[in-house]
């Protein structure tokens, strides 16, 4: 039986993935399932656990056979209390989920922000691994981020380092699930571009490819494959609101390069997954004008190597320890 494994688990605004990794971070068996955005912490601290067994399940193990445990949630973690300080997208606030984990796995954890994670994966093990310093920005429902600076992951005050979704790029700009106005997760993630693609479509009556059923009136989030299936398609709505989005990133992510200076940028997130290589040619096209200082032929822009398996593997490189060898 293999030792010194490590499982990880990815809990997002829409789905849950779980990994096991063995010692040299490769990642041997994965699961994955929906996250119920109505659930509870407790009830979804559960779904976490099944969505684990089923990964253990692959390689007929289980939780006992894990040496390390790791888990990104969808919010700011306290580094000192385990603490999830406010996930937007799934609307908690203030919930002990350290102590939940705990509870319902039996095992000691150790918990990130999910954007942190996956730049740790990504730093690590994926896109950014030769070099000492990167910033990775994840497109998903919402839009996460993550700083690794000489090969330490910043956590900060409270553990909000790395909110780069929350970075304010337009003051009064678009409302924010966070409850502010200019943020680049209102302009840069799923449920910016079905609110901006709804006012293209219902209000300004442009026309679009994306089929009724995913895409309506009611709709509040889409899967990534309908957005890049109709933005390949050259669907004129989808085209414009997420190459703004994309240029808007690439004023968030000029910014954070003022202040950070990594050798590398990472674009990753299910969006990014689907989508592929040709979201780099929107970015770079406002983020190379906004650079301060810096030669844009000096940082490397990178797509996630990890892809859906970022923040989970990111989660076992937290749990095993980050000193590199
Ligand atoms: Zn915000």
């Amino acid at each position: 039986m293999p030792d010194n494994l490590a499982l990880g688990i990815d809990l997002g605004g829409s789905k849950i993935y779980a990994v096991v990794t063995d010692a040299s971070n490769t990642v041997i068996a994965d699961a994955k399932t929906s996250t119920n955005p109505s659930a509870g912490p407790e009830q979804t601290a559960n779904t976490m656990k099944e969505t684990a067994l089923a990964a253990l399940a692959k390689l007929e193990l289980s939780l006992a056979d894990i040496s390390y445990f790791g888990a990104a949630i969808p919010s700011p973690v306290d580094p000192e209390t385990g603490d999830c300080l406010h996930a937007v997208n799934l609307g908690w606030k203030k919930v002990s989920m350290l102590g939940i984990m705990k509870k319902t796995f039996g095992y000691d954890f150790k918990l990130g922000n999910d954007g942190n994670l996956g730049q740790l994966g990504e730093h690590f093990c994926g896109a950014a691994k030769e070099f000492h310093s990167s910033v990775g920005f994840f497109i998903g429902t919402g839009l996460g981020g993550g700083i690794v600076v000489e090969n330490k992951l910043l956590t900060g005050n409270q553990g909000l380092a790395g909110e780069l979704g929350h970075t304010i790029i337009r003051v009064g700009g678009r409302r924010c699930g966070c409850g502010r106005r200019g943020c680049a997760e209102a302009y840069c993630s799923k449920k910016a571009f079905v609110k901006a693609l709804k006012k293209e479509v219902f209000k300004r009556g442009a026309t679009t490819l994306l089929p009724i059923e995913k895409f309506n009136p009611e709709t509040k989030n889409i899967k990534s494959k309908y957005l890049a299936r109709a933005y390949n398609e050259d669907d004129p709505s989808v085209r414009k609101v997420v190459d703004k989005g994309l240029r808007m990133l690439g004023i968030a992510a000029a910014s954070t390069v003022a202040t950070v200076a990594p050798q590398c940028i990472v674009l990753g997130g299910g969006f990014v997954e689907a989508m592929g290589e040709q979201v780099i040619i929107p970015f770079k096209s406002s983020f190379h004008r906004h650079l301060f200082g810096i030669s844009p032929s000096d940082i490397e822009v990178r797509i996630s190597l990890l892809g859906d398996h970022a923040v989970a593997v990111g989660a076992t490189i937290l749990a095993r320890g980050t000193d590199r060898k």
